[in-house]
């Protein structure tokens, strides 16, 4: 007998019929002699729709009552499943974070899985029902409500197979698995059948979101199985896992796009030791990332510097700098959220030359400028005006010929 998790996102529960589909697929799973530990997001938009609406009573709403709001959306969704299973015959009994006591930290709206007490869910599995977990959502130490971070779904789930020792997480979800590009953006692109944990970190993190990143992290600590597939069809997936040593041999697995940071440029500053350092610490001291950087040739003893930072901290990214541009003789700042960050990932990178030469070539070709570069030793990500990040992407799917069956293998 196999323990299964299985993590369904929004689409896949976006309508009661939805609701109904995955009724099914549980009790199958169900009925080849498996335990199963189901974990849900909300349905499609709902989330999006509590934040706004957050957002229309206050302009700063408090995140222990953005939780408090935002964690409703998956009660609606364990609640109809059970029902849904109750009506075909089978037991389930659906959970909050709380009610399966996944324990977290109290950084509201991000907060961190600490432990998960699973003997309430192992006694309801031993019942021989299907336990059906609010996904997104966990109970600090003082009783507090705590949501994981957009996509945190996927957190759960995985946090809850390793904690199970489940025997596969399987996360359904509206495409067929983990592609060479987002499948909507690209409609050639190619199932990956296999992916390493470190390529698929690098994917989730510069923008692919079929995995939220946290997850994956999670995965590749525990040594989680993922299954990413799909809950329109019975194909398989894509699997998640440790390294092999054919996964090398591939040059680029994948390219993607994300359009989540802004370029921050301040203007005219002294070119002289020590500017940088107080420029960068204010903002770290903040608690905002800062992503890619560059420098300009210093003319005359003052210099450009830019910087990308998540759009969500840019305006708080400015008011730090504002609030000392005095003291470090800063003239002027801008700001650009129109940005995107176009990147290529593969294992191969790390023993092969010549990746980000052809990369840059081919958006040279279209007439793409590159704003900035930065690389890792699986990645090259380059910025780019937002408007041609599509097309980036489709370029480089092109070039590193990524569309069916042709992986770009090294020589
Ligand atoms: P869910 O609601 O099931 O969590 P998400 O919307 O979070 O689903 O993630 C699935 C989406 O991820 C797909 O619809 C697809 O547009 C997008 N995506 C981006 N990059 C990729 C990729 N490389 N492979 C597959 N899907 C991708
Ligand atoms: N419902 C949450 C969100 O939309 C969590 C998830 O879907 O994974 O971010
Ligand atoms: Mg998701």
């Amino acid at each position: 007998m196999a323990l299964v998790v299985q993590k369904y996102g929004g689409t896949s529960i976006g309508s009661v019929e939805r609701v109904r589909a995955v009724a099914e697929r549980v009790v199958e799973t169900q009925k080849k002699g498996n335990k199963v530990v189901v974990v849900l997001s909300a349905m499609s938009g709902e989330t999006d729709k509590l934040i706004n609406l957050a957002y229309q009573i206050a302009k700063y709403p408090k995140e222990r009552e953005l939780d408090m709001l935002m964690s409703t959306g998956e009660q609606v969704s364990i609640a109809l499943l059970s029902m849904a299973i109750h009506e075909l015959g089978y037991e389930a009994r659906s959970m909050t974070g709380h009610q399966a006591r996944i324990l977290t930290n109290s950084e509201h709206t991000k907060a961190k899985i600490l432990a998960i007490e699973n003997k309430y869910i192992v006694k309801e599995l031993d019942k021989g029902k299907v336990v059906i977990i609010a996904g997104f959502q966990g109970i600090d130490d003082r009783g507090e409500i705590t949501t994981l971070g957009r996509g945190g779904s996927d957190l759960s789930g995985v946090a809850l197979a390793a904690s199970l020792k489940a025997d596969i997480c399987e996360i359904y979800t509206d495409v067929e698995g983990v592609f060479t590009a987002d499948p909507n953006i690209v409609p050639e692109a190619t199932k990956i059948p296999t992916i390493s944990y470190d390529e698929m970190l690098e994917l989730a993190g510069l923008g692919a979101k079929v995995l939220q990143t946290r997850s994956v992290e999670f995965a590749k600590r525990y040594g989680v199985t993922i299954h990413v597939r799909s809950s329109f069809s019975n194909e398989e997936g894509t699997l998640v896992t440790g390294e092999d040593e054919k996964m090398e041999g591939v040059l680029v697995r994948g390219v993607t796009c994300s359009k989540n940071e802004a370029k921050i440029t301040i203007l005219k500053v002294p070119d002289k030791p020590g500017i940088a350092a107080k420029i960068f610490s204010k903002i770290s001291q903040a608690n905002i990332m800062v992503d890619m950087i560059v420098q300009n040739i210093s003319e005359k003893g003052i210099t450009d510097i830019s910087f990308t930072v998540p759009k969500i901290e840019s305006a708080r990214a400015m008011e730090v700098i504002k609030s000392v541009a005095d003291e470090l003789g800063i003239k002027d700042i801008k700001i650009d959220d129109k940005i995107a960050k176009l990147s290529a990932v593969g294992l191969g990178m790390r023993s092969h030359t010549g990746i980000a030469s052809k990369m840059f070539s081919a958006l040279a070709d279209v007439g793409i400028n590159i704003l900035m570069i930065s690389t890792s030793e699986i990645a090259i990500s380059c910025a780019i005006d937002a408007k041609f990040s599509e097309l980036g992407v489709r370029i480089l799917h092109e070039v590193f010929e990524l569309g069916q069956g042709k992986e770009t293998l090294l020589a």
